[in-house]
């Protein structure tokens, strides 16, 4: 199959993160067995999601996963002008559809170059490992990374992240945490403001100790000048609270994201988030015993990406995608997470990130011969016998 026919397959799955995968995953289980090679399912608990992982080549040290994902962004309230589930060549070059370029563009360039990992004679395996809830905060990256880990006996060194990148190397990626607020004060009469306690005008102090948080990160000097911003970013993006002008709030929440550069750890920042609403707690508890605080996370964290240059694998991307320049995202990727067990790990595939997520998405058709080349010249890189 070419790696259109097998895009076409893929984005006839209508498979969005959060939702079950098995039938795309099972599509990809038994396209790879076809081929003779074994494959192993990591599913979820409820057993309704699973990854997929497997090794072409042998079983040595020093081999390369390819990662991929398999679910994709809803199209509710997009305006499509094709069928978002049905690839569509306009005879413009690009093939529409959702996922077309995040990422099962990827995906079906690894599985077309399969026949030929398979006749080359690799000195080093290739490993693919395709996920699910990606794109829902990147949910079962640790496990299918941690699975690859303890699976095989021989360890793999790299990991190739196949999101959407152009065909560019990028190294860096920030961590992304999302948390959300409850405050909860007491009710009355608007008059009484000071016998009472506003939960909104306490969420406007957290929300302005956040701010300030941000501001002293950046006066300290804490930063990344390879990431835009250079800072670590701390952002309130839905606050909700109260009833009416005369009504003191009871209730109030927000939701906020803390976007990391790889110098600061986003617990630490919540922890003296954390402490400084007890403070709060402790001081307004004799007006209103009951006044309370609570953070939750609304996604787990998703770790940074901080590949130096100096790494190996930034040259190994280098030579097989053929583009010298480096780049860091600000978008969330599995890319954090397999390099936290252990694999050196850089995201290059084809395909743009402005073309993701949105109505009409496509990836451009040479992007998908570029994302072959890449994998024709891996191919040639781990037959060598002295790759390393
Ligand atoms: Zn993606």
């Amino acid at each position: 199959m070419t790696v259109e026919n097998i895009l076409s397959k893929l984005v006839a799955f209508p498979v969005l993160g959060g939702e079950s995968n098995l039938t795309i995953i099972n599509w990809i289980k038994e396209h790879i067995e076809s081929h003779n090679i074994t494959t192993t399912l990591m599913p979820d608990e409820a057993g309704n999601k699973a990854s997929l992982h497997c090794r072409i080549g042998p079983a040595v040290d020093g081999g390369v996963i390819l990662s991929g994902h398999t679910d994709v962004v809803p199209v509710k309230g997009q305006e499509w002008d094709t069928n978002p589930f049905e690839l569509t060549d306009k005879g413009d070059g690009k093939l529409y559809g959702r996922g077309s370029c995040d990422m099962k563009g990827f995906v079906a360039c690894c599985l077309a170059a399969l026949p030929n990992m398979i006749k080359a004679d690799l000195k080093k395996p290739i490993y693919f490992a395709f996920s699910y809830d990606e794109e829902v905060g990147c949910l079962a990256g640790p496990e299918l990374a941690k699975g690859i880990r303890t699976f095989y006996s021989e360890t793999p060194k790299y990991a190739i992240i196949g999101e959407p990148s152009l065909m560019e190397p990028i190294v860096g990626q920030k961590g992304i945490y999302i948390l959300e607020t409850y405050v909860n004060g007491s009710a009355g009469h608007s008059s009484r403001i000071k016998q009472e306690v506003s939960a909104i005008h306490e969420a406007m102090r957290l929300i302005l100790w956040l701010e300030n948080k941000m501001n002293r990160l950046i006066e300290e000097g804490r930063l990344d000048e390879r990431f835009h911003p250079a800072h670590s970013s701390i952002h309130i993006g839905l606050v909700n609270g109260g009833i009416a002008p005369n009504v003191i709030a009871d209730k109030a929440h927000f939701y906020w994201d803390l976007r990391t550069i790889p110098m600061d750890n986003p617990f630490t920042i919540v922890k003296e988030f954390e402490a400084y609403c007890r403070e709060r707690e402790q001081e307004l508890h004799n007006i209103f015993p009951d006044f309370k605080i609570i953070t939750k996370e609304n996604h787990p964290s998703v770790i940074h990406l901080d590949t130096k240059e100096t790494d190996d694998v930034v040259d190994l991307v280098k030579r097989i995608s053929g583009n010298l320049k480096l780049s860091t995202v600000a978008y969330a990727a599995e890319a954090g997470q397999f390099a936290a067990e252990g694999f050196q790990s850089a995201i290059c595939g084809p395909g743009s990130i402005k073309q993701a997520h949105r109505a009409n998405e496509f990836i451009d058709k040479n992007e998908l011969v570029k994302g072959m080349g890449m994998m024709e010249k891996l191919i040639a890189e781990m037959s060598l016998s002295d790759f390393s």
